[in-house]
């Protein structure tokens, strides 16, 4: 078993002046007005919540969360999604996304250390039992897409996510805040910082 942490990268090479001017020649054709402070006009057309211009342009992502956070994820109608298949991949390891201790997500109050040992070791059997019996049933005849009915919600699953900036946007609001689960903050967060380096108007009031 190897454990690894929630990530999520940015796959385009992307030129933020371009995608401000693209936006801004895009939502300027109603007025037919001249081009100028594209950044600007950015920022007032999201104030004023004339977000279908940000529609123009979309990023990809490729994303790394447990089968949980995926299930949750590809719930939004708006992106595309293209995911990792349990049903073709033969794992020789099972990768995961350990959701406390070593290098878990949630954490704990550093007073509850003891409880964290347990749920830790509680977690880590749990695991190490649906990988063995994976194997077992590889060995035994069953193809990938049958033996995988034993695989855990933390298995690590990688996909590319595409959406546009206004539905990115709508992600970030709801992936962010705190009624979100933590390891869906966790990269939603990382998908904010990338935005907030890039394009920092798209998502300074977020
Ligand atoms: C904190 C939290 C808890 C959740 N808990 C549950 C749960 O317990 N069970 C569960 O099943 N789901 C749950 N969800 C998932 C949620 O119900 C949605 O499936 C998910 O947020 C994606 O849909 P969306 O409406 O946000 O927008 P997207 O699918 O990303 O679409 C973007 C926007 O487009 C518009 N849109 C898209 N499709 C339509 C349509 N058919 N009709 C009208 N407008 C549309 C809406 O304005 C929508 O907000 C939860 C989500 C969150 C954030």
């Amino acid at each position: 078993m190897k454990i690894i942490e929630p990530s999520a990268e940015l796959i385009d090479e992307i030129n933020p002046e371009e995608i401000l001017r693209k936006i801004e020649r895009c939502g300027k054709v109603s007025r037919q007005s001249e081009l100028g402070d594209a950044e600007n006009f950015v920022r007032k057309i999201i104030k004023l919540g004339h977000e279908s211009v940000l529609e123009h342009v979309s990023l990809t992502f490729k994303i790394v969360c447990d089968r949980a956070i995926m299930a949750e994820l590809t719930r939004h109608r708006l992106a595309s999604f293209t995911v990792e298949s349990t049903r073709y991949v033969k794992y020789e390891e099972l990768t995961v996304i350990a959701p406390f201790g070593r290098g878990g997500y949630c954490k704990d109050d550093p007073n509850e250390l003891d409880d964290e040992a347990i749920r830790w070791n509680t977690w880590e059997e749990q695991i190490l039992q649906a990988e063995d019996t994976y194997f077992i049933l590889l060995e035994r005849g069953a193809t990938p897409e049958i033996a995988r009915a034993v695989l855990p919600l933390c298995l690590a699953t990688e996909l590319y996510m595409t959406a546009n900036l206004r539905e990115l946007r709508h992600i970030l609001k709801l992936r962010t805040a705190k009624a979100a689960h933590p390891q869906m903050r966790q990269v939603a967060g990382q998908i904010l910082n990338i935005l907030r380096e890039k394009l920092p108007v798209i998502v300074e009031d977020i």
